[in-house]
């Protein structure tokens, strides 16, 4: 099995709400216990961050370890010893045929990140010039909507 046959919906996989109460500023690093197939647990370190929600409160994240980028959900390596980020893991959704509401909920996590992604890095945030939205604004409403109308998919 090669690494570009993987798809996102079978491939075990951690996500920053199962463990989000360890996540704080003071300690960034929490240890999580991977478990190989054949039982035995390996205690493996993640980096850890929090963000300010633009809206209130703040959000956990992890941290690739790889390319660094904070992401919802990590997916263990196929050799069971590491977790990436999706991009690092090289994973696929698969085809569109297949696998409608986990994809659709993948997809929802995607949009929510990328929204969350886009005042990264700003120290002010600025969403009005000259009584227009800005350009970032309007791209951090856009996901937002689409995260939105995804949601509406798996609440009703
Ligand atoms: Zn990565």
């Amino acid at each position: 099995m090669t690494s570009s046959k993987r798809v996102v919906e079978t491939t075990p996989q951690i996500s920053i709400s199962s463990v989000k109460e360890y996540v704080s500023h003071r300690h960034p690093i929490i240890q999580l216990n991977l478990t190989s197939s054949h039982g035995r647990q390996t205690p493996y370190l993640v980096n850890t961050a929090r963000t300010e929600c633009y809206f209130g409160g703040s959000r956990p994240w992890f941290k690739c370890i790889l390319c660094n980028k904070r992401v919802g959900v990590l997916y263990l390596n196929e050799d069971g010893n590491h977790l990436f980020c999706r991009e690092c893991s090289n994973l696929r959704y698969r085809s569109q045929a297949v696998g409608g509401s986990n994809r659709m909920l993948m997809r929802y996590f995607d949009a929510d990140e990328r929204a969350e992604a886009v005042f990264e890095g700003s120290q002010k945030v600025k969403i009005w010039h000259k009584g227009n939205p800005t350009r970032r604004f309007k791209k951090f409403l856009k996901y937002r909507q689409q995260a939105e109308r995804l949601s509406r998919l798996f609440t009703n």
